[in-house]
This record gives C-alpha cells, sequence and structure tokens, in this order.
C-alpha cells in the first residue's frame, strides 16, 4: 500500500478498496521499522487511528471532506497545531502549546487529513543537516549514517523512507528542497505570498514559505493545492494565490509543448566542491532536454554568487527580531532567576543552541546603529537587484534548471564543525528566496553509492501549474526505482 501515491491512495479510499484506517496503519508500520532514522519529534499513534476511523466514518457516510479526507500528512514541528506540541526542536520550545493553529493546518484538518507526526528539523530550522536539532539527528534513508539534509531532514526523510506518503516543510534558504534532493524525493517552494505563513514560527519573514514534499511531482501539487491561497492574517500572502490555483491534478508537458520551451540552465562545469554524480545528473538533464527540443541556453549570473552572503546577514536580522519574543515570559522555558533582567539572560542561554545563538548574534550585528547601512542596507540592495535579474530571466525563459546541492547527502559530523562549510551546501537554492519565485527539487539519478541527486527547476512568480507540468514530463523519463529502498532494515 506505501507504494502508492497520495492521489492513488484518494482514489481507493473513495472506491472503498481500503479504508483510512487502513491505510495509516501501514504507514504506521513502516513508520515504527524506520524508526532508527528518527524522524519524528511526536508520532501520536492512538490519536492518528482515531482520527482515521473518524474519517472512514465520514465518507461511509458520503460526507467525505475532500480528495485528501483520510490521507496522512506528517508536519515539520514548527508548523502550529493547538493538538500538538510545537517545539521548533529547541529546548525552548521544548513543552510549548500554540493556542491557535496555522493556517496550513486549519486548511488540512478541514480537508479531513490525518496530520501524521510532528517531524525533526535544525533548530528554528536553521541549518542544512537537522544536526542542530536539540532532540535527535535525523538519519538519511539511503544511508544511515549521512544526514538526511535540513532544515525539513525529518519530514524528507519520512516521505523519503515511504512512512508518510507527503510531508510539509518550509524553506527559507532551501530548507525543502536540499533535503528533498538527499531523500530522493520532490520538495516544492512555492513563490513568496502562495501560501501563508501564519502560524509557521518565524525565522527570516521576508524568505519563509511553508510547501509540500512528496513522493512525486503530482502529490506535491495535489498537496499545495489544499493549502495554498491569499490569508487576511498573513499580509504578505498575495492575491494572486486565489487568483491562480495550483491543479491538483496535472497533466505532463506534451511532446508537442516542449518543443521550443527556453530553459535557461545554470550547470557549473567541473568546479571544485561538485560531485561528479551531480554533473552526471547535469549532462543528462541537458541532453533530454536537447532530445525534446528545447531550446537550451547556459545562463550566467552576476549576481547569484553573492546570495549566500546577502542571506546570511538579511536571514540572520530577520532572525534576531523574530527571535527576540523568546525572553522566558510569554513563551517556552523560563529559568528560574530572583531578577527579570537574570530571568531573560538565563532563559535565552540555556534555552537556544549554539547555531541559533550565532544567528542571534550576527543578526543584531548587522542591524546595530554603527553597521546597519555596511551590512543590512547593502544587502537590501544587493537582495532587490536579484529579484530583478530573475525578473530579467525570465522575461525570455520559460525554466532556470540546475542542480539542487552540489553534493550528494553528507556524512553525519562531517560540516557540523565548520558552519562555512554547510552554508555552502544552500548555493544553488538560496537565490530562489531572494528572489521569491517558485522552485521544485526532483530527483535525477543516484551517484555510485545509489544516493540521489536532485535537479532544481525554477519558473517565474505564480508558475507554479507550469513549473509541474514540466517537472513531471521530465520524471517520466527519470523516476527513481524506490525498490531497493523498501527493502532496507534499519537498527
Ligand atoms: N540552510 C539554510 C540555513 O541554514 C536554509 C534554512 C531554511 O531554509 N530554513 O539558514
Amino acid at each position: 500500500m506505501i507504494e502508492k501515491s497520495a492521489l492513488e491512495h484518494s482514489k481507493a479510499l473513495e472506491k472503498g478498496e481500503y479504508t483510512a484506517e487502513e491505510l495509516v496503519s501501514s504507514y504506521l508500520d513502516r513508520a515504527k521499522a524506520c524508526q532508527p532514522l528518527e524522524m519524528f519529534n511526536d508520532l501520536d499513534v492512538d490519536r492518528i487511528l482515531e482520527k482515521a476511523r473518524a474519517a472512514d466514518k465520514r465518507r461511509k457516510a458520503g460526507k467525505a471532506f475532500s480528495a485528501m479526507d483520510g490521507i496522512p500528512v506528517a508536519i515539520k514541528d514548527n508548523i502550529c497545531d493547538t493538538e500538538e506540541k510545537t517545539t521548533c526542536s529547541s529546548r525552548f520550545l521544548e513543552n510549548y502549546r500554540s493556542p491557535y493553529d496555522a493556517t496550513v493546518i486549519e486548511k488540512l484538518k478541514a480537508a479531513g487529513v490525518i496530520l501524521f507526526g510532528r517531524t525533526n528539523l535544525d533548530e528554528f530550522a536553521m541549518g542544512s543537516s537537522t544536526e542542530n536539532s536539540a532532540f535527535r539527528t535525523t538519519r538519511n534513508p539511503y544511508d544511515p549514517e549521512r544526514v538526511p539534509g535540513g532544515s525539513s531532514g525529518g519530514s524528507a526523510a519520512a516521505v523519503g523512507s515511504m512512512s508518510a506518503p507527503l510531508a510539509l516543510g518550509s524553506d527559507t534558504g532551501g530548507s525543502i528542497r536540499q533535503p528533498a534532493s538527499f531523500c530522493g524525493i520532490v520538495g516544492m517552494k512555492p513563490t513568496y505570498g502562495k501560501v501563508s505563513r501564519y502560524g509557521l514560527v518565524a525565522f527570516a519573514s521576508s524568505l519563509d514559505q511553508i510547501g509540500p514534499m512528496a513522493l512525486n511531482v503530482e502529490d506535491a501539487a495535489f498537496l499545495l493545492s489544499h493549502i495554498e491561497g491569499k490569508d487576511a492574517r498573513d499580509s504578505t500572502s498575495h492575491p494572486y494565490a486565489d487568483k491562480y490555483p495550483t491543479s491538483g491534478t496535472v497533466k505532463p508537458m506534451t511532446a508537442k509543448d516542449l518543443k521550443g520551451k527556453k530553459v535557461g540552465v545554470f550547470f557549473p562545469q567541473s568546479e571544485a566542491g561538485f560531485d561528479e554524480a551531480v554533473l552526471k545528473s547535469c549532462e543528462d538533464t541537458r541532453n533530454w532536454l536537447e532530445k525534446q527540443g528545447c531550446q537550451v541556453v547556459n545562463i550566467e549570473s552576476r549576481l547569484w554568487q553573492y546570495s549566500i552572503p546577502i542571506y546570511y546577514i538579511l536571514a540572520t536580522a530577520e532572525a534576531s527580531s523574530n527571535l527576540a519574543r523568546f525572553d522566558g515570559i510569554r513563551y517556552g522555558t523560563r529559568s528560574k532567576q530572583a531578577n527579570l533582567q537574570e530571568v531573560y539572560v538565563r532563559s535565552r542561554t540555556e534555552g537556544f543552541g549554539p547555531e541559533v545563538k550565532r544567528r542571534i548574534l550576527l543578526g543584531t550585528f548587522v542591524l546595530s546603529s554603527g553597521y546597519y547601512d555596511a551590512y543590512y542596507n547593502s544587502a537590501q540592495k544587493a537582495r532587490r537587484m536579484i529579484r530583478a535579474e530573475y525578473l530579467d530571466f525570465f522575461k525570455d525563459l520559460d525554466f532556470i534548471v540546475q542542480p539542487t546541492s552540489p553534493t550528494t547527502a553528507f556524512r553525519i559530523g562531517e560540516k557540523a564543525e565548520n558552519p562555512i562549510a554547510m552554508y555552502q551546501s544552500d548555493l544553488m537554492t538560496i537565490s530562489v528566496n531572494l528572489g521569491g519565485v517558485p522552485a521544485l527539487s526532483l530527483p535525477l539519478g543516484a551517484d555510485s553509492e545509489g544516493l540521489p541527486v536532485g535537479m532544481q527547476i525554477t519558473a517565474a512568480h505564480f508558475e507554479e501549474d507550469k513549473l509541474f507540468r514540466f517537472a513531471a514530463s521530465l520524471e517520466k523519463d527519470f523516476a527513481p526505482d524506490r525498490s531497493a529502498l523498501l527493502k532496507k532494515k534499519y537498527s
């Protein structure tokens, strides 16, 4: 059952081929077998079964809420759900319960979706490997000695190991796409403003987006179509989110559609830092595009090389002010101290991990009066130029294709001591967030050890449907075979 796609489950539930209870039970069994991968901060088996039974009752009475009724979706543990703890994998919020549901959670509940566990992440979504979680290090389903990527590593490993058919992640600089690429699944960051951020614990608000993670392109579209939309509670959600709704089904582009499509490729030659297997996947992609009669153009960006420094100024600046609310008074863990100042200082000292502290310090520095213009203001201007460059690219191009990450999944501990090396792994994904455009990572090839490679496809603002259709046509020829993975035993 777990080899089927979410859309297939939807049809099977509709036809009564199996029940939601049987469906979630098979995923619960799989999640149990994959427990050593440490994907979940919490997986409430009894409640999941109870919700599945309720879904079955509704369906039997002809009152299913939506096509997603009874389908399980795993949720990254930084998206607020009143029925669960929202920990952000931080000591600070170890026992935190949100008083409200995030808009995406509200929507999924209204659709009858079974919320399937809280997935692990780098603390407050800061990281690229899930090693920054205060609670556990999630492991890669293809090789448990390796990271699943991050920060949505728990969600990626859950879907990648087929412990859940779908998951939500959040993406500020690559946190959906990079782990999707490491775990051999599809992960998509929608256009900024497509999905409400209300109830997503803020990291860098001008970059954060919630998005779908799935085994294939169509399932990702299916999930996105249920979470998107303008939301009065998030002023940055965009009216176009309603005006151009995502279609829940995806028709791959035909030979006729593909012919003449102008695709900008940004494929590194043999620069240091790019794995052989990644370069090979670039070659395969280029050949495929040419075979379809696409017009392939090598593009150069004057600016992408600056995206990592720009991002680490803006994202840390926003994080330092967003995380100021964690003062030990209103949220989370309060250190027992005699005076107020000490409560602030000790709560933050004890509650935050080292990477979060590093970011708060950096962000506070770039916002400080003597350095504001030199760093924060300059980075804002440079960001504007990156956005302008994307607008320019898409005057002419239909898509941009480039590898999602320079490497396949790295070893646990390999980059943990070297923040710069860790930051470099987001080389390809960060400019997308700075530009606000949508992008998707598609599994395309593997290295000699069977570790998946991901290819990133970017489209113009709000062209999600076009992006999905194009990705689905590539997927027809490159979809990974997951049969060996299913036989893997974890201990
Ligand atoms: N890896 C990047 C960082 O550490 C991006 C994280 C994200 O997208 N949430 O900030």
